[in-house]
Protein backbone atom coordinates (compact mmCIF):
# COMPACT_ATOMS: atom_id res chain seq x y z
CA UNK A 1 0.00 0.00 0.00
CA UNK A 2 1.43 3.72 -0.82
CA UNK A 3 1.07 6.98 0.81
CA UNK A 4 -0.32 10.08 -0.82
CA UNK A 5 2.90 11.41 0.19
CA UNK A 6 4.77 9.35 -2.24
CA UNK A 7 2.62 10.66 -4.70
CA UNK A 8 3.73 13.85 -4.37
CA UNK A 9 5.13 14.94 -8.13
CA UNK A 10 7.92 16.76 -6.18
CA UNK A 11 9.05 14.29 -3.98
CA UNK A 12 12.18 12.36 -4.46
CA UNK A 13 13.40 8.94 -3.29
CA UNK A 14 16.66 9.23 -1.63
CA UNK A 15 15.90 7.08 0.75
CA UNK A 16 18.95 4.84 -0.64
CA UNK A 17 21.01 6.86 -2.46
CA UNK A 18 21.42 9.62 0.39
CA UNK A 19 24.79 9.49 2.15
CA UNK A 20 25.00 7.39 5.08
CA UNK A 21 27.43 5.71 7.92
CA UNK A 22 25.14 2.97 9.37
CA UNK A 23 21.65 2.69 10.22
CA UNK A 24 19.11 4.26 12.23
CA UNK A 25 17.15 1.41 14.05
CA UNK A 26 13.34 1.03 13.68
CA UNK A 27 10.98 3.01 15.48
CA UNK A 28 9.50 1.33 18.96
CA UNK A 29 6.47 3.57 19.28
CA UNK A 30 4.29 4.81 16.44
CA UNK A 31 4.82 8.21 14.94
CA UNK A 32 2.38 10.68 17.31
CA UNK A 33 4.19 14.24 16.31
CA UNK A 34 5.08 15.74 13.13
CA UNK A 35 8.62 17.70 14.40
CA UNK A 36 9.03 20.73 11.89
CA UNK A 37 12.99 22.49 11.35
CA UNK A 38 14.88 24.57 9.28
CA UNK A 39 18.25 23.76 8.37
CA UNK A 40 20.24 27.45 9.80
CA UNK A 41 22.19 27.52 6.72
CA UNK A 42 20.77 30.25 4.62
CA UNK A 43 18.75 28.86 1.50
CA UNK A 44 20.77 29.85 -1.77
CA UNK A 45 23.93 28.72 -0.42
CA UNK A 46 25.05 25.42 -2.39
CA UNK A 47 25.19 23.54 1.13
CA UNK A 48 21.29 24.14 1.29
CA UNK A 49 20.66 20.68 0.18
CA UNK A 50 19.41 17.24 1.85
CA UNK A 51 23.18 15.18 1.05
CA UNK A 52 24.96 17.94 2.75
CA UNK A 53 22.83 17.80 5.85
CA UNK A 54 23.08 13.95 5.41
CA UNK A 55 26.92 14.80 5.60
CA UNK A 56 26.98 17.01 8.20
CA UNK A 57 24.64 14.49 10.41
CA UNK A 58 27.52 12.05 9.36
CA UNK A 59 30.42 13.80 10.76
CA UNK A 60 28.55 14.24 14.10
CA UNK A 61 28.77 10.33 14.58
CA UNK A 62 24.86 9.90 13.52
CA UNK A 63 23.95 7.28 10.55
CA UNK A 64 22.79 9.76 8.40
CA UNK A 65 20.39 12.63 7.94
CA UNK A 66 18.32 13.51 11.24
CA UNK A 67 15.15 14.07 9.23
CA UNK A 68 12.76 11.78 7.17
CA UNK A 69 11.97 14.56 4.79
CA UNK A 70 14.03 17.48 3.83
CA UNK A 71 12.88 20.40 1.30
CA UNK A 72 15.08 22.18 -0.90
CA UNK A 73 13.78 25.44 -1.68
CA UNK A 74 16.74 25.87 -4.11
CA UNK A 75 15.10 22.75 -5.94
CA UNK A 76 11.83 24.12 -7.92
CA UNK A 77 10.06 21.64 -9.53
CA UNK A 78 7.27 22.24 -12.19
CA UNK A 79 4.18 20.58 -11.30
CA UNK A 80 0.81 20.06 -12.63
CA UNK A 81 -0.40 22.48 -9.67
CA UNK A 82 2.60 24.83 -10.13
CA UNK A 83 5.73 25.11 -8.77
CA UNK A 84 6.70 23.59 -5.80
CA UNK A 85 9.95 23.39 -3.86
CA UNK A 86 11.38 19.49 -4.27
CA UNK A 87 11.26 17.29 -1.18
CA UNK A 88 14.04 14.81 -0.58
CA UNK A 89 12.27 11.50 1.22
CA UNK A 90 15.51 10.62 3.16
CA UNK A 91 15.03 8.06 5.81
CA UNK A 92 11.96 5.76 5.48
CA UNK A 93 9.57 7.21 8.26
CA UNK A 94 9.32 4.05 10.51
CA UNK A 95 13.49 5.21 11.32
CA UNK A 96 13.92 6.46 14.58
CA UNK A 97 15.94 9.77 13.43
CA UNK A 98 17.92 12.05 15.18
CA UNK A 99 16.64 15.00 15.61
CA UNK A 100 14.56 15.75 18.95
CA UNK A 101 16.32 13.94 21.44
CA UNK A 102 14.45 11.97 23.78
CA UNK A 103 11.45 11.89 21.48
CA UNK A 104 12.83 10.90 18.26
CA UNK A 105 10.77 7.58 18.55
CA UNK A 106 7.28 9.23 18.16
CA UNK A 107 8.57 11.96 16.39
CA UNK A 108 8.66 12.53 12.81
CA UNK A 109 11.24 14.82 11.55
CA UNK A 110 10.94 17.40 8.17
CA UNK A 111 13.34 20.05 7.83
CA UNK A 112 12.96 23.20 5.51
CA UNK A 113 16.78 23.88 4.16
CA UNK A 114 17.47 28.27 4.58
CA UNK A 115 18.31 30.17 7.94
CA UNK A 116 14.42 31.45 8.63
CA UNK A 117 15.87 34.11 11.23
CA UNK A 118 16.93 35.80 8.06
CA UNK A 119 15.69 33.97 5.04
CA UNK A 120 11.91 34.46 3.63
CA UNK A 121 9.70 31.29 2.80
CA UNK A 122 8.80 31.60 -0.66
CA UNK A 123 5.92 30.48 -2.22
CA UNK A 124 7.01 27.55 -3.66
CA UNK A 125 8.32 25.86 -0.69
CA UNK A 126 5.13 27.21 1.10
CA UNK A 127 2.88 25.15 -1.28
CA UNK A 128 5.16 22.51 -0.81
CA UNK A 129 4.86 22.14 2.93
CA UNK A 130 0.89 22.93 2.86
CA UNK A 131 0.70 19.78 0.56
CA UNK A 132 3.92 17.56 2.50
CA UNK A 133 1.72 17.80 5.53
CA UNK A 134 -1.87 17.36 4.32
CA UNK A 135 -0.84 14.32 2.85
CA UNK A 136 0.52 13.46 5.59
CA UNK A 137 -2.58 13.50 7.71
CA UNK A 138 -4.46 11.84 5.36
CA UNK A 139 -2.02 8.97 5.27
CA UNK A 140 -2.69 8.89 8.73
CA UNK A 141 1.13 9.64 9.97
CA UNK A 142 1.05 11.63 13.19
CA UNK A 143 -1.43 13.15 15.20
CA UNK A 144 -0.47 16.82 15.54
CA UNK A 145 2.18 18.96 14.41
CA UNK A 146 4.76 20.97 16.35
CA UNK A 147 8.46 23.20 15.61
CA UNK A 148 11.30 22.11 17.06
CA UNK A 149 11.00 24.26 19.90
CA UNK A 150 7.68 22.95 20.80
CA UNK A 151 9.06 19.59 21.54
CA UNK A 152 10.35 19.05 25.36
CA UNK A 153 13.61 20.16 26.15
CA UNK A 154 14.27 22.56 23.35
CA UNK A 155 12.37 25.84 24.16
CA UNK A 156 15.37 27.25 23.64
CA UNK A 157 16.37 26.58 20.08
CA UNK A 158 15.57 28.79 17.26
CA UNK A 159 13.93 26.19 15.15
CA UNK A 160 12.05 25.85 13.32
CA UNK A 161 11.21 30.11 13.80
CA UNK A 162 9.11 29.94 10.55
CA UNK A 163 5.00 30.23 10.75
CA UNK A 164 4.41 26.43 9.56
CA UNK A 165 1.02 26.62 10.89
CA UNK A 166 0.67 29.41 8.59
CA UNK A 167 2.40 27.66 5.57
CA UNK A 168 0.07 24.41 6.05
CA UNK A 169 -2.84 27.25 5.14
CA UNK A 170 -1.10 28.93 2.07
CA UNK A 171 -3.36 26.74 -0.61
CA UNK A 172 -6.25 27.15 1.26
CA UNK A 173 -7.44 30.38 -0.50
CA UNK A 174 -6.72 28.95 -3.83
CA UNK A 175 -8.39 25.42 -3.05
CA UNK A 176 -12.07 25.54 -4.23
CA UNK A 177 -12.91 22.89 -1.80
CA UNK A 178 -12.88 25.20 0.89
CA UNK A 179 -16.20 27.08 0.07
CA UNK A 180 -18.53 24.53 -0.53
CA UNK A 181 -21.52 26.12 -2.04
CA UNK A 182 -19.65 29.02 -3.97
CA UNK A 183 -16.31 30.37 -4.92
CA UNK A 184 -14.85 33.87 -5.23
CA UNK A 185 -13.29 34.45 -8.73
CA UNK A 186 -9.50 35.51 -7.92
CA UNK A 187 -6.80 37.07 -10.31
CA UNK A 188 -5.45 34.73 -12.77
CA UNK A 189 -8.29 32.42 -12.29
CA UNK A 190 -10.17 30.34 -15.14
CA UNK A 191 -12.98 28.00 -15.48
CA UNK A 192 -9.68 25.52 -16.42
CA UNK A 193 -8.12 26.65 -13.07
CA UNK A 194 -10.60 26.29 -11.06
CA UNK A 195 -11.79 22.63 -12.27
CA UNK A 196 -8.04 21.46 -12.39
CA UNK A 197 -9.16 20.16 -8.71
CA UNK A 198 -9.34 17.72 -6.34
CA UNK A 199 -13.41 17.32 -6.58
CA UNK A 200 -13.22 15.75 -9.79
CA UNK A 201 -15.36 18.99 -10.96
CA UNK A 202 -14.94 19.27 -14.65
CA UNK A 203 -14.82 22.44 -16.84
CA UNK A 204 -18.39 21.57 -18.31
CA UNK A 205 -19.41 21.16 -14.86
CA UNK A 206 -18.61 24.39 -13.96
CA UNK A 207 -20.15 26.03 -17.40
CA UNK A 208 -23.63 24.45 -16.32
CA UNK A 209 -23.44 25.20 -13.35
CA UNK A 210 -22.88 28.30 -14.14
CA UNK A 211 -25.41 29.42 -17.17
CA UNK A 212 -25.09 33.05 -16.34
CA UNK A 213 -21.09 33.44 -16.27
CA UNK A 214 -18.94 33.62 -19.57
CA UNK A 215 -16.01 31.62 -18.59
CA UNK A 216 -13.48 33.80 -21.24
CA UNK A 217 -14.82 37.16 -19.16
CA UNK A 218 -14.77 36.36 -15.19
CA UNK A 219 -14.29 39.52 -13.29
CA UNK A 220 -12.23 39.31 -9.86
CA UNK A 221 -14.88 39.32 -6.91
CA UNK A 222 -17.50 37.47 -9.20
CA UNK A 223 -19.05 34.65 -7.16
CA UNK A 224 -19.56 31.52 -9.30
CA UNK A 225 -21.81 28.30 -7.95
CA UNK A 226 -18.90 25.85 -6.94
CA UNK A 227 -20.79 23.03 -4.19
CA UNK A 228 -23.54 22.52 -7.36
CA UNK A 229 -20.94 21.71 -10.33
CA UNK A 230 -19.97 18.98 -9.06
CA UNK A 231 -21.46 16.36 -11.54
CA UNK A 232 -23.45 19.01 -13.21
CA UNK A 233 -22.64 18.15 -16.18
CA UNK A 234 -22.64 14.44 -16.39
CA UNK A 235 -21.92 13.19 -19.82
CA UNK A 236 -24.47 10.80 -20.92
CA UNK A 237 -22.73 7.00 -21.92
CA UNK A 238 -21.33 7.50 -25.55
CA UNK A 239 -23.78 6.81 -28.03
CA UNK A 240 -22.88 5.06 -31.14
CA UNK A 241 -20.73 7.60 -33.48
CA UNK A 242 -23.30 9.79 -35.54
CA UNK A 243 -22.55 11.41 -38.31
CA UNK A 244 -21.89 15.01 -37.89
CA UNK A 245 -25.06 16.05 -40.32
CA UNK A 246 -27.03 14.28 -37.59
CA UNK A 247 -26.00 17.06 -35.07
CA UNK A 248 -28.02 20.17 -34.89
CA UNK A 249 -24.71 21.94 -34.47
CA UNK A 250 -22.80 19.76 -36.98
CA UNK A 251 -18.73 20.74 -37.08
CA UNK A 252 -16.46 20.51 -39.88
CA UNK A 253 -13.09 18.41 -39.95
CA UNK A 254 -9.94 20.21 -40.87
CA UNK A 255 -8.12 22.96 -40.03
CA UNK A 256 -9.90 26.16 -40.29
CA UNK A 257 -8.13 30.04 -39.85
CA UNK A 258 -8.15 33.00 -40.44
CA UNK A 259 -8.25 34.31 -43.60
CA UNK A 260 -5.51 36.99 -43.67
CA UNK A 261 -2.72 34.37 -41.74
CA UNK A 262 -3.19 31.81 -44.86
CA UNK A 263 -6.87 30.41 -44.14
CA UNK A 264 -9.41 29.89 -47.11
CA UNK A 265 -10.52 33.37 -48.37
CA UNK A 266 -14.33 33.14 -49.31
CA UNK A 267 -17.59 32.46 -47.84
CA UNK A 268 -17.53 28.85 -46.88
CA UNK A 269 -20.05 26.39 -45.18
CA UNK A 270 -17.84 25.24 -42.90
CA UNK A 271 -17.01 28.01 -41.79
CA UNK A 272 -20.65 29.03 -41.27
CA UNK A 273 -20.97 25.77 -38.93
CA UNK A 274 -18.18 27.01 -36.72
CA UNK A 275 -19.78 30.55 -36.36
CA UNK A 276 -23.46 28.75 -35.33
CA UNK A 277 -21.73 26.67 -33.26
CA UNK A 278 -20.02 29.19 -31.40
CA UNK A 279 -22.86 31.64 -30.96
CA UNK A 280 -24.84 28.27 -29.80
CA UNK A 281 -22.25 28.11 -26.76
CA UNK A 282 -21.93 31.91 -26.01
CA UNK A 283 -18.84 32.82 -27.72
CA UNK A 284 -20.74 35.16 -29.97
CA UNK A 285 -18.47 35.73 -33.48
CA UNK A 286 -20.98 38.15 -34.98
CA UNK A 287 -22.84 37.07 -37.89
CA UNK A 288 -22.63 33.67 -39.63
CA UNK A 289 -21.47 35.03 -42.84
CA UNK A 290 -18.76 32.07 -43.74
CA UNK A 291 -15.50 34.29 -43.32
CA UNK A 292 -12.97 33.11 -40.89
CA UNK A 293 -12.33 36.55 -39.77
CA UNK A 294 -11.02 38.62 -36.66
CA UNK A 295 -14.60 37.90 -35.05
CA UNK A 296 -14.33 34.23 -35.33
CA UNK A 297 -11.07 33.99 -34.78
CA UNK A 298 -11.41 36.10 -31.84
CA UNK A 299 -14.36 33.68 -30.59
CA UNK A 300 -12.22 30.90 -31.20
CA UNK A 301 -9.01 32.38 -28.91
CA UNK A 302 -11.59 32.67 -25.90
CA UNK A 303 -12.70 29.30 -26.56
CA UNK A 304 -9.93 27.29 -26.39
CA UNK A 305 -8.30 29.51 -23.12
CA UNK A 306 -11.47 28.26 -21.34
CA UNK A 307 -10.97 24.73 -23.33
CA UNK A 308 -7.83 24.90 -24.83
CA UNK A 309 -5.46 26.59 -22.12
CA UNK A 310 -2.45 24.84 -23.76
CA UNK A 311 -3.24 25.40 -27.93
CA UNK A 312 -4.68 29.08 -27.86
CA UNK A 313 -4.03 30.37 -31.61
CA UNK A 314 -7.09 31.16 -33.15
CA UNK A 315 -7.29 28.45 -35.30
CA UNK A 316 -10.10 25.07 -35.85
CA UNK A 317 -8.86 22.16 -35.49
CA UNK A 318 -9.87 18.53 -34.53
CA UNK A 319 -8.91 19.55 -30.57
CA UNK A 320 -11.00 22.47 -30.75
CA UNK A 321 -13.78 20.55 -32.72
CA UNK A 322 -14.09 17.73 -30.12
CA UNK A 323 -14.35 20.56 -27.15
CA UNK A 324 -17.02 22.24 -28.84
CA UNK A 325 -18.55 19.37 -29.89
CA UNK A 326 -18.61 18.21 -25.99
CA UNK A 327 -20.09 21.62 -25.08
CA UNK A 328 -23.18 21.33 -27.23
CA UNK A 329 -23.48 18.08 -25.92
CA UNK A 330 -23.42 19.91 -22.10
CA UNK A 331 -25.94 22.13 -23.54
CA UNK A 332 -28.12 19.47 -24.67
CA UNK A 333 -27.28 19.55 -28.26
ZN1 LIG B 1 15.40 21.68 14.47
Amino acid sequence: MGYKFEDLPQLVDHRKSIPKNGNYSKRTQSIKTRVWHHSLTKKDLAGSIASAFANYHISLGWPGAGYAFIIEPKNIVNTPKGKRARIVYANDISLRTFHVGNSNQYSLGACVAGDYRFDGLDDATKATIDELQEALVADKIGEEDKSHNEMPGYGWKDCCVFNYKEAFKFLDAKKPTAAPGTYKIQEGDTFWGIANNDEGITVEDLITANPGVDPAKLQIGQVINLGKAKNAYTPKPSAPKKPQSTYKYPLPAGVWKHYEKGGKRGSFDEVKQIQRALNAVNFKCGKEDGWYGDKVEDAVTRFQKVYLPYEIDGKYGPNTKKKLQAVLKSKGY
